[in-house]
């Protein structure tokens, strides 16, 4: 956010700078989940702000969560452990704390909000990635239980976890059929596969989640049955604005670091940003960059409002992927061979980057959406 009107939230992870960047180059190469830079995230009090008191929560609203996780992306140049901890808010917390009994509330809400238990979600299939609506994976009631079987792919922060929330198939065909559970991590039939090695986020872990046979309590379902898709879709709405809130950090970081490169880069005797063709490479970075905030803040306060914004998150999904991979791309080239090489940080990146048009509904899926609802 703009520094006159940010949030007193943006700044309550930059204490912990230190401790977040330490040898983020390393973690990156090692491609494991940093449990030590969980510690600070704890401290910061930044998986409490959208929860209520009583479980723990700061009470803030989505647009100061946001800010949070904007300065959250500025302070942390590990974009995996970014992703990890707003996937940490959305995953558990925000359904739970929006559908969950009070039971449910009383008995898990305190363990995210503290970051105790490291959540996940698993929507995705293997045979089901933008076809989610068709999701094979079935929860069948008997009795006071139901009994959950199928598989579940790429799931962030599944290796780690300790509370998943699984959307499976209770009824018919369709989105309507879906409804959505709680499980921790040691109930039996769940298993969670080794984590998987990606290009990018390598330190956000994600791996299969297997069912078989799983056996859950009616209790333990959030909503009532077939609700799923509507959890779904409150849920995914926060999920875009929690995860691209921080990719909006992270390029506004990246800005920085490429204005002062090309102040103080001399070539031909002059500064490299006096040339035009670097000059217009950072001048349409820094229109992304206030096109993704606009974007951004305008889509999570009309969110935030009970206001319809469906058009809305599918277009800031896009425009804050979009940016963040040219930005990380135009950031190279400007930094020449030392944004190509490992140890500046500058190529790690666009391989985090490249990951944002695919997670949260691919961009082909959401410009599908925003054309339905242009009536196409
Ligand atoms: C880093 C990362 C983290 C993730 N974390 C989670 C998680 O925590 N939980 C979870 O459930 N899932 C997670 N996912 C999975 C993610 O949601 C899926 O990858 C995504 O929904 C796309 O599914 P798919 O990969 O199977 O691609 P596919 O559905 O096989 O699509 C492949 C390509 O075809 C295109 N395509 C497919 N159908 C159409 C169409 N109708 N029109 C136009 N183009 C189309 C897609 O846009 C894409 O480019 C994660 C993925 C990544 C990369």
């Amino acid at each position: 956010m703009a520094a006159e009107k940010a949030p007193d939230t943006y700044g309550i992870t930059a204490p912990y700078g230190d401790e977040l960047n330490d040898d983020v180059t390393h973690w990156d190469r090692i491609g494991e989940f940093p449990h030590d830079k969980w510690k600070p995230l704890q401290r910061s009090g930044l998986f409490t702000l959208p929860f209520a008191p009583e479980y723990g929560g700061a009470g803030r609203t989505l647009t100061e969560t946001m800010a949070a996780l904007e300065g959250l992306g500025h302070t942390s140049r590990d974009a995996g452990l970014n992703f990890s901890a707003s996937t940490q808010i959305v995953s558990v917390g925000i359904p739970l704390q929006a559908f969950g009994s009070e039971e449910l509330r009383g008995r898990y809400l305190p363990q995210v909000t503290s970051g105790e238990a490291i959540t996940a979600h698993a929507i995705t299939e293997p045979s089901h990635g933008s076809d989610v609506m068709n999701i094979r994976t079935t929860a069948v009631r008997e009795g006071d239980e139901y009994v959950l079987n199928g598989g579940k792919m790429f799931i962030t922060n599944a290796p780690v976890a300790g509370l998943f929330l699984l959307y499976v198939r209770t009824g018919k065909p369709g989105a309507f059929g879906l409804s959505t559970f709680l499980a921790e991590r040691d109930t039996p039939g769940l298993t969670v596969g080794e984590p998987l090695e990606t290009m990018g986020l390598r330190t956000s872990p994600i791996s299969e989640v297997t069912l078989e046979d799983v056996r859950l309590p009616v209790g333990n379902r959030l909503g009532s049955e077939g609700a799923g898709f509507l959890i779904m879709d409150y849920v995914m709405k926060r999920e875009v604005l929690f995860s691209f809130a921080v990719n909006l950090g992270e390029m506004t970081h990246r800005l920085k670091r490429v204005v002062e490169h090309a102040t103080t880069r001399q070539q031909f005797g002059s500064a490299i940003g006096k040339n035009q063709a670097v000059a217009h490479k950072i001048a349409d970075m820094r229109i992304a960059v206030e096109t993704a905030r606009k974007w951004l803040y305008d889509t999570g306060l009309k969110v935030q409002q009970g206001k319809d914004a469906s058009l809305d998150v599918a277009a800031t999904k896009i425009v804050v992927s979009e940016a963040n991979q040219l930005t990380a791309q135009h950031a190279i080239q400007i930094f020449g061979a030392r944004g190509y090489l490992t140890g500046t940080g500058i190529e790690r990146e666009l391989r985090n980057a490249t990951a944002g048009s695919i997670y949260s509904g691919t961009n082909e899926i959401q410009r599908n959406c925003i054309a339905a609802l242009m009536g196409l």
